[in-house]
C-alpha cells in the first residue's frame, strides 16, 4: 500500500494509535480526560492529512499531555521533523516524550536519544554532547551513542577525547578505527609542533605508527620535523616511503622533497631523479605536483613536465594554438606555461572526495562532506574550462 507522502502516513500510523488506545484493557484517565485526548489526536491526524504540520503539532502534544500509549507515533513525527529539517519541531516532539513522568525507563532512553540527534542537526552540539555522553555510560544506545559522540569530539577537535572513545568502543567489541585514531594522534602531533613542542608532536607519531603502520601522514608530518631539525637523511628516507606507498602523495611529499634537494646542491637534482625513476607509473603525479609546487629547477621534473604538455591532448592543443610546438619548447617557455597552471591550479579543485564527490582547493584529511578519513584524491589534470570560467573551488 502506497501513501502520497509521509505525513498521510503518518496520519493513519497516528489514528491506529489512537484507536490502539481505546481497545487498551490498561487503566484509562477520567471519562473526562479521554475524551479530551480523543478530540486532540483526531484533530491531529486531520490536520496531518491536510499537511497542516504546525496545527498538527499542537493537537498532538495537547493529547500527549494525557495518553502515554500513543508514544511511538510521536517518536515517527519527531524523526518526520527532523528528517524534513523542522528541527524546532522535532525537539519539542521529544522533549515532551523525555517530560512524562510515567515512562518506561527504555522509552525515555530512546527519546534522548532522538533529542540529542535533534540537537546535533540543529548544530547544538554542547546540548548533544551533554545527552550522549550519559547515554554512552550504558543502555541500548551506548555505542550508538559513542559513534555520535566521536563526531562532536571530531568538530570540536578533542582528539584526546575522540581516541578514548574509539579505545572504549573497541573495547566493547566494536571493530577499532585504526586510521582515524591515527589521524588522531597526527592532529596531536601538528598542534604541537606548531606550537615549537618537537618532542611532543614525536611522541603523538610513534603512537600514530603503533595504531597504523606504513602511515603516510605521520610519516609526512615526521619528515617536516627532521627538515625543521636537519635531519635531510631521515626526511628522505621517510618521504622515499611515502613516494612507494601511494602516488597520489607525489603531490604532498614533492615540496618537502625539493626542500632536501635544494639544500644538496649539485647531489640534489641526482636525488631527485632517482626518485622519480623509483616510481614509473607516477610520472603524471610528479610533473602535475612540480607545476603546481613550483619545482621546475630540477632538469628531471622540466622533462617529466614538457613530456606531459606534448601527450596531455588539450595542453598540446592549448599551446599549438599559441604558435608553439609542445616538442620543441624552449627551457623558458615551459617554465612560463608551468606558471600559467600553477595560477589556474590555485582557482580550480585540485581534490576530490572517493566517497561523496566533495571537490576543494586544499587537501583535507578528513572529507568536510562526509567526514572519511583518507578519503580524497588530488587531481592531476588541469581542469581549464573551470579555470578560464573563473574557478569553482570551495573554500579549503
Ligand atoms: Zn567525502
Amino acid at each position: 500500500m502506497g501513501f502520497d507522502s509521509p505525513w498521510t502516513f503518518l496520519a493513519v500510523l497516528a489514528l491506529g494509535g489512537a484507536i490502539g488506545f481505546y481497545a487498551s484493557r490498561r487503566p484509562r484517565p477520567s471519562a473526562l480526560g479521554a475524551e479530551h485526548v480523543r478530540t486532540s489526536y483526531l484533530a491531529g491526524v486531520n490536520f496531518l492529512v491536510n499537511e497542516q504540520t504546525d496545527k498538527a503539532l499542537e493537537a498532538f502534544l495537547r493529547a500527549a499531555e494525557l495518553d502515554g500509549d500513543t508514544v511511538e507515533t510521536h517518536f515517527a513525527l519527531g524523526s518526520l521533523y527532523r528528517r524534513r529539517g523542522e528541527v524546532d519541531r522535532a525537539i519539542r516532539i521529544h522533549q515532551n516524550i523525555v517530560n512524562r513522568s510515567s515512562l518506561p525507563p527504555g522509552q525515555r532512553e530512546q527519546a534522548r536519544y532522538a533529542l540529542a540527534q535533534d540537537y546535533l542537526r540543529a548544530g547544538l552540539l554542547d546540548r548533544a554532547e551533554a545527552i550522549l555522553e550519559e547515554l554512552a555510560a550504558a543502555g541500548a544506545h551506548r555505542m550508538a551513542a559513542m559513534r555520535k559522540l566521536i563526531r562532536i569530539y571530531e568538530v570540536e577537535r578533542d582528539w584526546e577525547r575522540a581516541i578514548s572513545t574509539h579505545e572504549e568502543l573497541a573495547k566493547a567489541g566494536r571493530p577499532a578505527q585504526e586510521s582515524a585514531i591515527g589521524h588522531y594522534y597526527c592532529e596531536l602531533a601538528e598542534t604541537a609542533r606548531g606550537a615549537g613542542r618537537l618532542e611532543e608532536a614525536k611522541q603523538h607519531l610513534r603512537k600514530a605508527r603503533g595504531v597504523q603502520r606504513r602511515f603516510a601522514r605521520s610519516a609526512l608530518i615526521r619528515a617536516d620535523i627532521a627538515i625543521e631539525e636537519g635531519d635531510a637523511e631521515l626526511a628522505l628516507r621517510l618521504l622515499r616511503r611515502v613516494v612507494e606507498q601511494d602516488a597520489a602523495l607525489i603531490v604532498e611529499a614533492l615540496p618537502r622533497l625539493a626542500r632536501v634537494a635544494r639544500k644538496r646542491d649539485a647531489d640534489g637534482g641526482s636525488m631527485m631523479a632517482t626518485l622519480v625513476d623509483s616510481r614509473p607509473d607516477g610520472r603524471q603525479e610528479f610533473a602535475f605536483a612540480a607545476i603546481v609546487n613550483d619545482a621546475l629547477d630540477f632538469p628531471v621534473l622540466e622533462t617529466l613536465v614538457r613530456t606531459q604538455f606534448e601527450r596531455d591532448e588539450t595542453l598540446a592543443g592549448l599551446i599549438g594554438a599559441l604558435g608553439k610546438d609542445p616538442a620543441t619548447l624552449d627551457s623558458r617557455t615551459v617554465v612560463e606555461l608551468a606558471g600559467v597552471l600553477r595560477r589556474l591550479a590555485a582557482s580550480t579543485p585540485r581534490y576530490r572526495c572517493a566517497q561523496c564527490g566533495f571537490s576543494s582547493s586544499g587537501h583535507f584529511w578528513q572529507c568536510p562532506g562526509c567526514k572519511s578519513w583518507d578519503s580524497q584524491r588530488p587531481l592531476t589534470r588541469f581542469d581549464l574550462v573551470a579555470g578560464l570560467e573563473g574557478g569553482r573551488a570551495q573554500p579549503a
